[in-house]
C-alpha cells in the first residue's frame, strides 16, 4: 500500500470508534481540553519511540527523564519536613511503568518478596482487599500466588472500615490495600487507620492513588481539604499514581513509589543465567519504548504546576456542577461523597443498564458498574453508572444532563419494549431458558461447546460486537463470578480470533 492508502485506511478503521476528544466518553480517555498538550505529547512520543529503556547505558536520556519524573512525583507524596519520619529518606524511591496495572503488579510482587524475606514461615501469603480495590489487585494475586481476602466496605460511605480489616487478619496476612480514591465510588479509604494496623502487625500497606493521587495533590495545593493519603501517613509502604490519567500524559505512563529504596529492591529482577546479555529489569516489560516516557516528561513540563492547578480547579468545579445537576433528577442518586474526579450514581426507579444503552444511542459512553450479588460473606453492591470528569468535561455538562433527563423520560414512557428496557432493575430479560441454563452450569466443567451454545443464546455471533449491553450486565447481577469470568473470556476469545483484513473486502482499495 502507498503511504496515503495506509493512512486513509487507518482513519477508516476508526469509523465506529467513539470520540477520544470532547468528553463524550466518560471513561478510558483523559482529555485535558487543551489541544497543544496533545501536540506536545505526540511530538515527544515519536522522537523517542525507538529508544529502548532496556539498557540505560545505551540510552542514558531515558534514565535521566525517568529519574526526573519519579523525583517530581515522589516530592508530591513525600513525608513533609517536620514529620517524625522525614529525616531519612528525603524522598521515596520509584519506577516509571506502563500503567496502573503494572504499578500494582510490581507493588504486590515486591510485597510478596519482602514477605518471603522477612516472614519466611508464610507459604500462602494473604492480601486483604476492600471490595472496592481495583481488579488489578486480583490479577496480581492470581499472577503471583497470593490469596485475595475480599472484605466489604461501609454501605453508605463506600470506604473500608479499619475494624473490618482487623477482623480478617490472619497469621498469613502480608499486605493491606487502601485506595485514594477507589475507582468504583471515587472515595478514599481511611489511610491513617490502615497505616496504624500495618505498623502494628508489620504488614505492607499499598495505597492505590492511581486515579486520585495526582488530582488530589493539586486540589490540596489550591486549598481544598484533602486528608493525607500518601507517605505523610506512617505505615504506607508503596503508592501507585497514574500519569496517563490526571497528568494527561500519553497512554503508558504511571509511577509506583516505595517508602525507600530498600523496599523497592523487591520489585526488581535480574538474571545472568542464560546465554545472552545480563537482563536487569525494574518493570515487567523488558524492551520498553522511550515514547511514553518522553511524552510524559514533555506534558508534565509543558503544563507545569500552574497548568495542573488550573486543570484541578476546573475538574473540581465541573464535578460539583454535575453533582448538583444529578441531584435535580429525582430518579437518580449519587453514591458516597465523591472526593476527586469520579461520580457513581444509581437509580431505584429506572434500570441503569438500559439507561446506559439509551445514552449510547445519544452518543455518550457512560460506564456501567454491574455491582454484585450478595454472597455468604459479602453484602451485594447495587449497579451504578460511572463518570470520569476531565478538563474537557467543563463544556458538556448541560447537554449531558439534558440527554440524561431525556433518556430517563423515554425509559419511563417505554419501560419494557421487548428488549426489557426500563422496568425492574435487576431482572435479566434474556429468554428464561438462557438464564436457567446458565444458572445450572458448573463453571469447572464448562465445555467449549456448551459455552458456544450459551453465547448464541445471548445473541452473540462470532466476532460481532454486542450492541446493547443491558442483558449481559443483568446476567452479572444473578450469576456467580467464576461463571461470568469464564463467559467473558469465551466472548473475548471469539472477538480476538485471527481474521485477515483485506482492502477489497473493506471496499477501500482502488488500484
Ligand atoms: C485506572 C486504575 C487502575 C489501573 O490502571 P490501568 O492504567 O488501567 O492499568 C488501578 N487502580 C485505580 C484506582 C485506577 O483508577
Amino acid at each position: 500500500m502507498s503511504k496515503d492508502e495506509v493512512f486513509t485506511q487507518l482513519e477508516r478503521f476508526r469509523d465506529n470508534d467513539m470520540q477520544t476528544h470532547g468528553g463524550k466518553v466518560w471513561a478510558y480517555v483523559y482529555d485535558s481540553g487543551l489541544r497543544e498538550v496533545e501536540e506536545v505529547a505526540a511530538t515527544a512520543y515519536t522522537k523517542y519511540m525507538n529508544e529502548n529503556a532496556l539498557d540505560f547505558t545505551v540510552f542514558p536520556s531515558l534514565l535521566q527523564m525517568e529519574n526526573d519524573i519519579v523525583a517530581i512525583v515522589a516530592e508530591m507524596f513525600a513525608p513533609q519536613s517536620g514529620d517524625a519520619e522525614s529525616v531519612l529518606p528525603i524522598r521515596p524511591s520509584g519506577t516509571f511503568t506502563s500503567g496502573g496495572t503494572e504499578s500494582i503488579l510490581l507493588a504486590v510482587k515486591a510485597a510478596r518478596d519482602w514477605a518471603r524475606a522477612t516472614k519466611p514461615d508464610i507459604t500462602l501469603p494473604e492480601v486483604i482487599l476492600p471490595v472496592t480495590a481495583h481488579a488489578a489487585f486480583h490479577k496480581a494475586a492470581h499472577y503471583f500466588g497470593l490469596k485475595p481476602v475480599v472484605v466489604p466496605v461501609n454501605a453508605e460511605t463506600f470506604r473500608v472500615d479499619a475494624d473490618v480489616v482487623c477482623e480478617h487478619l490472619t497469621d498469613n496476612t502480608v499486605m493491606l490495600v487502601g485506595s485514594a480514591v477507589n475507582y468504583s465510588h471515587g472515595v478514599t479509604d481511611p489511610v491513617h487507620e490502615l497505616g496504624a494496623i500495618a505498623l502494628e502487625y508489620k504488614l505492607w500497606l499499598h495505597v492505590d492513588a492511581c486515579i486520585g493521587g495526582f488530582l488530589m495533590h493539586y486540589l490540596r495545593d489550591v486549598g481544598e481539604l484533602i486528608p493525607d493519603f500518601d507517605f505523610r501517613v506512617p505505615g504506607v509502604s508503596s503508592l501507585s499514581v497514574d500519569l496517563h490519567k490526571y497528568a494527561y500524559a500519553a497512554k503508558g505512563a504511571s509511577v509506583v513509589l516505595y517508602r525507600d529504596a530498600q523496599l523497592r529492591q523487591y520489585e526488581m529482577f535480574a538474571s545472568t543465567r542464560w546465554a545472552g546479555y545480563p537482563m536487569i529489569n525494574t518493570t515487567i516489560q523488558s524492551t520498553k519504548s522511550g515514547g511514553p516516557l518522553a511524552a510524559c516528561w514533555a506534558v508534565m513540563h509543558y503544563l507545569g504546576e500552574d497548568g495542573y492547578r488550573t486543570l484541578a480547579k476546573k475538574t473540581l468545579h465541573t464535578r460539583e456542577r454535575l453533582q448538583s445537576g444529578l441531584a435535580k433528577l429525582p430518579e437518580l442518586r449519587v453514591l458516597g461523597m465523591p472526593e476527586a474526579g469520579l461520580i457513581a450514581f444509581t437509580s431505584d426507579t429506572v434500570d441503569v443498564f438500559a439507561l446506559a444503552d439509551e445514552m449510547k444511542r445519544r452518543d455518550w459512553f457512560v460506564q456501567v458498574q454491574p455491582g454484585r450479588p450478595a454472597t455468604d460473606n459479602l453484602p451485594g453492591l447495587v449497579p451504578t453508572l460511572h463518570l470520569t470528569v476531565t478538563g474537557a468535561s467543563e463544556k458538556i455538562v448541560e447537554p449531558f444532563l439534558a440527554d440524561l433527563e431525556g433518556a430517563i423520560e423515554s425509559l419511563k414512557r417505554d419501560p419494557v419494549d421487548g428488549g426489557g428496557r426500563g422496568g425492574r432493575p435487576s431482572q435479566p430479560s434474556t429468554t428464561p431458558t438462557v438464564v436457567e441454563q446458565l444458572a445450572t452450569v458448573n463453571p469447572e466443567t464448562l465445555t467449549p461447546e456448551v459455552l458456544t451454545q450459551l453465547l448464541r443464546g445471548l445473541g452473540l455471533a462470532p466476532g460481532q460486537l454486542p450492541g446493547d449491553m443491558a442483558d449481559i450486565n443483568r446476567l452479572l447481577r444473578v450469576l456467580p463470578p467464576d461463571l461470568m469470568e469464564r463467559l467473558f473470556i469465551a466472548i473475548t476469545s471469539e472477538m480476538y480470533t485471527p481474521r485477515p483484513w483485506s482492502s477489497e473486502a473493506a471496499g477501500g482499495h482502488t488500484s
